[in-house]
């Protein structure tokens, strides 16, 4: 417990990579992909509440996340490295996105980390 404790109060990963170590990267370490620029929420600050960004918005399809995770894949085993972070987050809210548990389960299979962020 109290080394939980003591991780949570320190707030840091002290197996971190330090970045002046490793530039310049062969492949990013970090990957964000936004399922749906689409948003049901209208934050008077963002683009994506205006008009404009609404015309914009767009929800990629399935075929079109499969293409980003092979060229990711082909990246990586060209450059032997791997990427640490997967996000499937950017604007908009992901979850509008109907693919997003298929793409989950695929991101999951890639030994990545994988993370979700949603409005709420
Ligand atoms: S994308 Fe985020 S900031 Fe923009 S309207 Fe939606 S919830 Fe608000």
């Amino acid at each position: 417990m109290n080394e939980y404790v003591d991780k949570i109060n320190d707030g840091r990963d002290h197996n971190r990579m330090k970045l002046y170590n490793v530039v310049p990267l062969t492949v990013p370490f970090a990957v964000s992909v936004s399922p749906s620029d689409l948003c049901n929420f209208r934050c008077n600050y963002c683009n994506w509440s205006t008009s404009a960004g609404i015309k914009d918005a767009k929800i990629i399809s399935w075929n079109e996340f499969l293409i980003i995770i092979d060229q990711l894949k082909q990246l990586c085993v060209k450059r032997n490295q791997k990427i640490k972070v997967f996000r499937l987050s950017n604007v908009g809210e992901p979850l509008l996105n109907k693919k997003v548990p298929d793409m989950v389960r695929r991101g999951c299979g890639q030994k990545v980390g994988l993370s979700l962020c949603d409005q709420s």
